[in-house]
């Protein structure tokens, strides 16, 4: 769930690609980010139906939990992607459907990109194998190997060549949920790290 939340608008994304309700199209000319010309997703990128999104998959969580906290973060977790959108993408991400759109464009910057994202992803790294250990090998092998592949993914979609089409990227962003199932995976060969207590 921690994982799902905070994807939860680029799992949305390709199915409503697919649908024919969002569009976008390949501009291979383009540096690395800027490959895909985002110019019509209001219903899975719009701030005002992430907020949506965020009510829907927090809230739903907690009614199935009766997990408060747990809710509040998950919801958190689907409003961080927007946020973290906005700092990254062009100007082409809606406050609402038909809206203004907003972007502060980082992705123009190839190096400032790989330079940001890697430590983001670094610092998330840290932080799942400060708080979890593995149980058994399946929660060491499972666990690299997913480690290994997003970054083999990342690496090549920047020095890879661009997608062929905006059907390409949405078979490639509908197969992602097999990630969030893989993470599901190997999360339960991991358990919490023993706390030092005081
Ligand atoms: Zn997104």
């Amino acid at each position: 769930m921690l994982m799902a939340a905070p994807l939860l608008l680029d799992l949305l994304w390709p199915i409503f690609l697919m649908l024919g309700i969002e569009h976008a199209r390949i501009e291979p000319d383009n540096p690395p980010f800027l490959r895909i010309d985002l110019y019509d997703y209001p219903w899975s990128h719009s701030l005002l139906m992430t907020v949506v999104w965020s009510v829907l998959f927090g809230g739903g969580y907690w009614l199935a939990t009766k997990y408060r906290p747990g809710g509040i973060v998950i919801g958190l977790g689907v409003l961080s992607h927007w946020v973290l959108d906005f700092i990254v993408h062009r100007p082409d991400l809606p406050l609402y459907p038909g809206g203004p759109k907003v972007g502060l464009g980082l992705w123009s910057s190839t190096r400032g990109t790989i330079a940001m994202e890697s430590a983001l992803f670094l610092a998330g790294l840290g932080i799942y194998v400060n708080a979890t250990r593995a149980r058994d090998r399946t929660g060491i092998i499972a666990f690299w190997t997913f480690v290994a592949l997003i970054l083999f993914f990342y690496v090549s979609s920047i020095f890879g060549p661009p997608p062929p089409d905006w059907k390409a990227v949405a078979w490639v962003g509908t197969a992602s949920w097999l990630l969030i199932l893989w993470v599901h995976w190997f999360d339960r060969h991991r358990g919490p790290r023993r706390v030092a207590s005081a």
